[in-house]
């Protein structure tokens, strides 16, 4: 039997051991694990997409790294939220620190009352904007006494906005992890060809991706488990080839790959769970048409809005795997802190256990006390 001979999909030129190069289908940057060798040659590997593929990655790095995702240090970098009532939020690395990013001052007055809403991060800074007041006789100094006796400090924990759209920059890139797998799958470099000017940057992306929500997903969702996706389907009936590109579970882009497809029907998924490390089994069928994608993508803003809630759902499921993880990495570390009290290979005795024990205690007390605060939204 003869060998099977590849073809880049991007320039033609045969893939051979000199200039076959990794190319990984989802980008490296989000734990991409599915690799390719046969997709791309070496050249065009090194021209394509790279400030799509950072732009993506970029645009997706709140989750890669609030889930610990790769985990790379010098990579780590401090991520600005907003919170309920609008304020700047610095969230560093590991999600474990929520600072304000900087003071907000509301100063306003209404009816002859003055109503004063301040933000601040610490009493020194509270102290120097009641300061500014009294000396702006807004406050007098007994006012200002008073506040400052009284003010406590909280730790901020209001719900954050996480962005649920990628950014216009990063399209090639969620084209190009499409073709990537439709040509790994069926080698077939021929359908692909219409998209290689869209992920060169040369072509109006909206013409073949398109943003796209479900109210309910297509597959059976599972708690703790959150996916990037990658299913491609066609069939003749419908006459449409398209991929359905889905990013941590939440964000879902369609890329339209043939929309006169007469080939045989195509559905297969790559689906890879981010939390658990490795490929997860899951199969179903959309059966969209062209027409259905582009009502999605014409119908009237208020009917659009009507599926964010449900994304905003998704998104805070992520959420809650985020912070699931982080208790358990937090309870791990209260619990070795509190061995670490005794010098190693002593007996625990019931005495020392009670110790141990204790500290648990005070922790949990501590997660109970604050999941009521945030409950009373205080
Ligand atoms: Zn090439």
């Amino acid at each position: 039997m003869a060998e099977e001979k590849y073809y880049c999909y991007i320039c033609g030129d045969e893939i051979t051991d000199k200039n076959s190069t990794d190319e990984h289908i989802i980008l490296n940057a989000l734990g991409g694990h599915l690799h390719s060798y046969t997709v791309i040659c070496k050249d065009c590997n090194t021209k394509m997409g790279e400030t799509a593929d950072a732009k993506l990655a970029e645009d997706l790095s709140f989750f890669t790294d609030f889930l610990g995702v790769k985990k790379n240090r010098q990579h780590d970098h401090n991520q600005v939220m907003t919170d309920d009532e609008g304020h700047e939020i610095v969230v560093d690395g590991g999600g474990r620190n929520l600072t304000l990013r900087r003071p907000y001052v509301e100063n306003k007055e209404k009816d002859g009352v003055r109503e004063i809403k301040m933000a601040v991060r610490n009493k020194k800074e509270l102290d120097g904007f009641l300061k500014g007041m009294v000396k702006r006789n807004e406050l007098t100094q007994a006012q200002a006494d008073e506040i400052l006796a009284k003010a406590k400090v909280t730790e901020h924990h209001s719900p954050l906005k996480t962005r649920t759209v990628i950014s216009e920059e990063a399209f090639p890139s969620i084209i190009k992890s499409a073709a990537n797998y439709y040509v790994d799958q069926t080698h077939d470099i021929s359908t692909v060809k219409a998209l290689v000017p869209y992920i060169e940057g040369k072509g109006d992306c909206k013409d073949v991706l398109y943003l796209h929500h479900f109210k309910t997903l297509p597959y059976p969702e599972i708690k703790g488990q959150v996916t990037h996706m990658i299913h491609i389907e066609g069939s003749a009936k419908t006459g449409l080839l398209y991929a359905m590109m889905e990013y941590y579970s939440i964000y879902v882009y369609m890329v339209v790959i043939d929309r006169n497809y007469n080939g045989q029907d195509i559905n297969m998924t790559y689906t890879y769970d981010v939390v658990a490390g490795q490929e997860v089994d899951r199969t179903f069928t959309l059966s969209l048409t062209m027409k259905e994608l582009d009502d999605f993508r014409n119908q009237p803003y208020d009917e659009y809005v009507k599926y964010l809630p449900y994304v905003q759902k998704r998104a805070d499921a992520v959420m809650a795997v985020w912070d699931e993880k982080l208790l358990h990495e937090e309870l791990h570390e209260v619990i070795d802190k509190a061995f670490k009290k005794f010098p190693e290979g002593c007996v625990m005795t019931p005495d020392k256990m009670a110790v141990v024990q204790n500290d648990i205690m005070e922790y949990i007390e501590k997660k109970i006390e604050r999941s009521f605060n945030l409950k009373e939204g205080k």
